[in-house]
């Protein structure tokens, strides 16, 4: 039995009291990867930005907005959990400046000034120690090339590389990469199915 962390969904950044930047993201896959490892007899400790689904009552779950909110509740729950799952969404951009009231419109364009907000796997897996971290990517181009670059750069043990098209869906198509490069399973379906899968290879890898 484990503890594992999962990030799901989207986040917001505000940029008035009233407008966010955010993406497509539902929870779905999150939500599939926390009742697998329930399943599995796991515990589970979801991070979650706002969604519209509900996650298993048997997870503890914490709600956040921001990216930053979902670094402070992981890195507080973290020490706690054997390892983590991101594929939470984070929104990677914040407005330097969050307007105290609605921006007015005024006829001219508006310009926003963006600066990436921090990476919630990286950052974690910089202090994991004997913790696992497996990480999501969802690439448009170059997919496996961009998903190993990602891999490296955030140190995570595996990566799983899915389509654009997962977002927001009950289906999903995936690969799970290993260190070297190599793709130690491949699977599509209902995502619940995927996430038993993805479950299954980080009990023979990671556990
Ligand atoms: O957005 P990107 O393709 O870099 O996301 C790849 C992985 O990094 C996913 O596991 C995602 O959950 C994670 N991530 C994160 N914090 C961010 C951006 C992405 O944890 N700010």
């Amino acid at each position: 039995m484990a503890h594992i962390l999962i990030t799901a969904g989207p986040t917001r950044q505000y940029l008035d009291p009233v407008r966010y930047l955010t993406n497509a993201s539902s929870g779905q896959m999150g939500q599939a990867l926390a009742e697998a490892a329930l399943e599995a007899g796991h515990r589970v400790i979801i991070v979650s930005g706002p969604v519209g689904i509900d996650y298993p009552t048997a997870a503890d779950v914490i709600h956040v907005v921001s990216t930053e909110e979902m670094l402070v509740a992981c890195r507080q729950a973290f020490p706690k959990c054997d390892g983590m799952i991101g594929v939470a969404a984070p929104c990677d951009y914040r407005p330097t400046q969050v307007e105290e009231n609605k921006i007015t419109k005024t006829g001219q364009p508006l310009q926003l000034h963006l600066i990436e907000t921090p990476d919630i796997v990286a950052t974690l897996a910089k202090e994991k120690g004997s913790r696992w971290v497996v990480g999501f990517a969802l690439e448009t181009e170059d997919h496996r090339f961009r998903a190993l670059a990602k891999l490296e750069r955030k140190t995570c043990d595996l990566i799983v590389l899915n389509e654009p098209s997962a977002m927001n869906s009950s289906q999903n198509q995936v690969e799970v990469i290993d260190r070297q490069g190599v793709t130690v399973a491949s699977v599509s379906g209902l995502k619940i199915d995927v996430a038993r899968r993805i479950l299954e290879v980080i009990h023979e890898r990671l556990m």
